[in-house]
């Protein structure tokens, strides 16, 4: 039995996390779960997987039908979960917040398997260095990721020329640039193959979310900006690429479902039965590709440009992300704004260049405050 602390259970990935361990309830044990302000969800899902330590951020009263788990409240309440008897911590929570859990399950020694790409986009050398002085497995739940982590055999070490990123283009792939400055959130959270949280649909659209996948292969894969090339690839069927050495490609192909990911980051090398449907290629006919379309998408080479920038750079695209996307979701600005957010944010910075984990808070908090007063709030 492996035990799982899950940080982030009531989110999409953390949702589809327990629905896997469900189902493979001879393999998996939750022993701890981590919500966010879902309450009545959470407390659902506390009564069926009965764990150890159970965390929200609101406080509840009226525990006693609870028997056998303790709960936590508060805004950071989620590090309670992080349990000794735990042997991998799912990290599902959105944003910046997902580096305290990273943070604090490797102090504590435990594998981690890694839905928050925003904790290696900000502080991904800080991440990796301290999870290699300790020892710690990080494993992909990112479906990206995963593929390129599957054609590599699960081996980091594994030689490859290049890594080749696939993405669905967004919600907007389709859109001028006229229509859109009119689009709404709600344009953008009907996403062609995905059924993801709000925050990463946006991300998509605004291909944010592609530049930083970017940051995080070069991060778990240990290599070069110019060793990742990304491709758009609207049925979202391959999803990603490693060419060999020898010029070979490896790809990893299914329909568009989490489900393999997020089993494999728990179980690997072993492959559990899933319910995802086996591929028809007859049916699919054709796959198709393109390059990014840089002046619809401006957003993504900015982005790339501030990982490259490295330091404390991602660190405040990252916050002016969170805050603008928090804001076009809220139906305060306009899509065409987050691009302006972020590019302000980014040509007022002048920060130290040392990353620790309190540097990484300030950069986050100074993004996030510039963006609100840029947008007048
Ligand atoms: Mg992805």
């Amino acid at each position: 039995m492996k035990k799982i602390a899950l940080i982030g259970s009531t989110g999409s990935i953390g949702k589809q996390t327990l629905s896997v361990v469900s189902r493979n309830s001879d393999k998996f044990e939750i022993v701890s779960l981590a919500g966010g302000n879902n309450t009545s969800e959470f407390l659902e899902q506390v009564k069926t997987f009965k764990p150890k330590v159970a965390t929200l951020v609101n406080p509840v009263s009226n525990l006693s039908q609870y028997n056998g788990t303790e709960f936590f409240f508060g805004e950071d309440a989620f590090t309670n979960a992080i349990i000794d008897e735990a042997d991998i911590v799912v990290v599902a929570l959105v944003g910046f917040k997902g580096i305290i859990a990273v943070l604090d399950a490797i102090k504590k020694g435990k594998d981690i398997a890694l839905a928050n790409k925003e904790s290696l986009v900000v502080g991904g050398a800080l991440v990796m260095e301290l999870a290699r002085q300790k020892g710690i497995k990080i494993t992909p739940i990112d479906s990206e990721h995963s593929a390129v982590w599957q054609a590599l055999n699960f081996d980091y070490n594994a030689p490859f020329s290049k890594i080749i990123l696939t993405a669905s283009g967004g919600a907007f792939r389709d859109k001028t640039l006229e229509q859109m400055k009119t689009l709404t959130a709600r344009d953008a959270l009907l996403h062609p193959n995905w059924n993801m949280g709000a925050k990463i649909t946006i991300d998509c659209a605004t291909l944010v979310n592609k530049a930083f996948e970017v940051l995080e292969a070069k991060w778990l894969y240990n290599t070069t900006f110019d060793k990742i090339d990304v491709i758009i690839h609207r049925e979202s069927i391959i999803h990603s690429m490693v060419e060999l050495n020898d010029g070979s490609v490896m790809a990893q192909l299914s329909y568009p479902n989490m489900e393999i990911p997020i089993a494999l980051a728990l179980s690997y090398p072993e492959r559990l039965k899933s319910n995802v449907k086996s591929l028809n290629f007859a049916e699919l006919k054709n796959l198709s590709f393109e390059a990014v379309d840089h002046e619809r998408f401006p957003c993504f080479n900015l982005v790339l440009d501030s990982a490259k920038a490295g330091a404390l750079y991602p660190a405040v695209v990252n916050g002016a992300n969170e805050q603008a996307v928090q804001m076009f979701l809220d139906g305060k600005i306009a899509y065409t704004d987050i691009y302006k957010g972020i590019y302000g944010a980014l040509m007022s910075f002048s920060g130290a260049h040392h990353v620790h984990y309190e540097d990484l808070v300030e950069a986050d908090a100074y993004a996030r405050r510039y963006v609100k007063e840029f947008f007048g709030e």
